[in-house]
C-alpha cells in the first residue's frame, strides 16, 4: 500500500507565500486521493503493489492494460507531490550555489534568466500539469500528472504544481503571482542534491 509521506514542514509554515489552507487541501485531501486511488486500482493487480513506484513509472506499456490509465494519473501524482513538498521549505528561496549554481549560469546567462525562462514555461502550461528543471537543465512541462520518468527523462532536479487546486484559495486565477511567490520557497539545498546526485 502507497502512503503519502509526511509534510518535512508544519502545514502553516510557508503561510506567508502558500497559505495553511492550500498546503492542508493539497496534502491531506489532493495527494491523499492519488494515493487512494492508486492503491485501489492496483487491487486489479496485486503483483504491482511490491514494486517500487518509479519502477510502475518508467514503463507504463509493461502494466496490464486495465490498470495503466490510473497509475499514470494517480500513480504520476503521488510520485509528482511526493517530490513537491521536498521542493519547499520554510527555510527556502534565494538562489542555488555551488556546481548547480555554475551550470544554471553557463546555461542561461544568470540565475534570473533562469528563473524568468522557467516562470515562462510554467504560465504557458494550458490546464493542468507542471514544470520541471531536468538534470541536463533543460526546462520542460507535462500535461495533468505526467512525470518526466514516464518520457524516459531522467528524475527531475525541481518541479512546479501548476494546477488550479495549489494556488487557487490563495491567489485565485493569478497562477503568475502564485509563481512568483513560490520562488521564495524553493529548497535549493534540496535540488542541489538531487543534482549531486
Ligand atoms: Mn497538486
Amino acid at each position: 500500500m502507497y502512503k503519502v509521506p509526511d509534510l518535512p514542514y508544519g502545514y502553516d509554515q510557508l503561510g506567508k507565500y502558500i497559505s495553511g489552507d492550500i498546503m492542508r487541501l493539497h496534502h491531506d485531501k489532493h495527494h491523499q486521493a492519488y494515493v487512494d486511488k492508486l492503491n485501489a486500482a492496483l487491487d486489479n493487480a496485486p503483483a504491482l503493489k511490491d514494486r517500487p513506484l518509479e519502477s510502475l513509472l518508467v514503463d507504463l506499456s509493461q502494466l496490464p492494460e486495465a490498470v495503466q490509465l490510473a497509475v499514470r494519473n494517480h500513480g504520476g501524482g503521488h510520485y509528482n507531490h511526493s517530490l513537491f513538498w521536498q521542493w519547499m521549505s520554510p527555510d527556502g528561496g534565494g538562489e542555488p550555489r555551488g556546481e548547480l549554481a555554475q551550470a544554471i549560469i553557463a546555461r542561461y546567462g544568470s540565475f534570473q534568466a533562469f528563473v524568468d525562462e522557467f516562470t515562462t514555461k510554467s504560465l504557458a502550461v494550458f490546464g493542468s500539469g507542471w514544470a520541471w528543471l531536468q538534470p541536463n537543465l533543460d526546462i520542460i512541462t507535462t500535461p495533468n500528472q505526467d512525470t518526466p520518468i514516464m518520457q524516459g527523462l531522467n528524475a527531475p532536479l525541481l518541479g512546479l504544481d501548476v494546477w488550479e487546486h495549489a494556488y487557487y484559495l490563495d491567489y485565485k486565477n493569478k497562477r503568475d503571482d502564485y509563481v512568483k511567490s513560490w520562488w521564495n520557497v524553493v529548497n535549493w539545498d534540496f535540488v542541489e542534491g538531487r543534482y549531486k546526485a
